[in-house]
């Protein structure tokens, strides 16, 4: 049975990845072992790591001033592992929804916090461009993809302040000049692979600034002499992650991704903005190419339109329980064929409710 999976997170990932994944657990690459039952210290995982370290390289085109960690605790640890390794007496931030909210939050723990832009007021549907980042903070902390109320940096500032962004919900979505940032992590359950591991990429240069007794496992110094083998890391999502790199590469990178992920959010918005019956929201050069959010211009409609989608074998477009409407979620993964049905089964609504 076609399912239209539009999941925000734990999402749609490429089927040949599921299908890899799933028999590596059965029988992993011959050996008669479980994935699951080898050590993490073993050769075999050990080459695994390193395969999808100079993957992530690679895909990003970095170069050997970073290094690639495969950590655990979710972007939401790198809420205060970010502060704890970089700020000394402040940092700036841009709040533009939750879950730059409660990395702000965290951030508040270890110093100054200096807001350079606020989209509260205006929930959260626009990103400013016209904010000045002071020469003398530790760090800027951006969200470059706001998987909630569906926003997304097109642009990133010019600074000589250490860039810092949280991409969980845009990896590998888009070609990105990646030098220009410091420090980018994502936690990995939607363009990357099973949750339960984020990758952290940090400039090294970075690190080892400031007097500070970190614990072990927050210091990403330490990570780095151990190669994210400091304790035992999730080796399910590492190898999963490697196969969706390897998916990336032979799609042909991120600059196809790229063309490909632009298409679908276009003729999706496309059809909202000229279907009677939606709305969206945000600003138009803020609309994200990964969680497009829209919602019925008439909430009694609701009941009806979740009846005719949920029918057809859509799951996941229900909006996130803060906001309400919609989300349709395209991220990597999610194939054309999925977007051009949903936007049939709009398309039908319309003609059937309009009046
Ligand atoms: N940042 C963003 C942009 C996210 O979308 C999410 C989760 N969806 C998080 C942080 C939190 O990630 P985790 O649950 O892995 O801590």
């Amino acid at each position: 049975m076609k399912i239209h999976n539009f999941n925000a997170g734990p999402s749609i990932l490429p089927q040949e990845v599921v299908r890899k994944s799933a028999q590596s657990v059965i029988d992993f690459n011959g050996t008669g072992l479980s994935l699951l039952e080898i050590s993490h210290r073993s050769i075999d995982f050990l080459e695994i790591i390193e395969k999808t370290t100079c993957l992530v390289k690679k895909v990003m085109n970095l170069n050997d001033d970073y290094a690639i960690l495969f950590l655990q605790g979710g972007a939401t640890l790198q809420f205060s592992m970010v502060p704890y390794n970089l700020m000394d007496q402040e940092a700036a931030y841009l709040d533009t929804g939750f879950w730059a909210k409660n990395a702000i939050k965290e951030a508040k723990r270890f110093g100054k916090v200096k807001i350079l832009f606020s989209g509260k007021d205006q929930n959260y549907t626009h990103i400013s461009k016209n904010y000045q980042i002071p020469y003398h903070v530790d760090y800027f902390h951006c969200t470059s993809n706001n998987t909630i109320v569906g926003t997304q940096m097109k642009t990133f500032p010019q600074t000589s302040v250490p860039i810092v962004c949280d991409m969980s919900s845009d990896i590998f979505s888009r070609k990105l000049n990646f030098l220009q940032f410091s420090l980018i992590y994502a936690s990995a359950q939607k363009n990357v692979s099973s949750a339960g591991m984020t990758i952290v990429i940090v400039r090294k240069n970075v690190l080892g600034k400031i007097e500070k007794n970190i614990p072990s496992y927050m210091d990403y110094k330490i990570h780095i002499q151990n190669k994210s083998i400091l304790n035992t890391p999730n080796v399910f999502s590492i190898y999963t992650s490697m196969l969706t790199l390897e998916w990336i590469e032979k799609k042909g990178g991120l600059s196809i991704l790229e063309i490909e992920n632009k298409y679908k959010a276009k003729l999706l918005y496309d059809e909202i903005d000229q279907n009677n019956l939606f709305e969206n929201k945000i600003h138009k050069e803020d609309r994200s190419n990964m969680n497009v959010s829209f919602f019925l211009k008439d909430k009694k409609l609701e009941k009806e339109f979740n009846k005719m989608w949920r029918k057809e074998n859509i799951v996941g477009l229900d909006g996130h329980r803060f906001l309400g409407g919609y989300r349709a979620s395209i991220y990597n993964a999610l194939p054309l064929k999925s977007v051009q049905f949903l936007i049939e089964i709009m398309k039908e609504f319309e003609i059937k409710f309009s009046s």
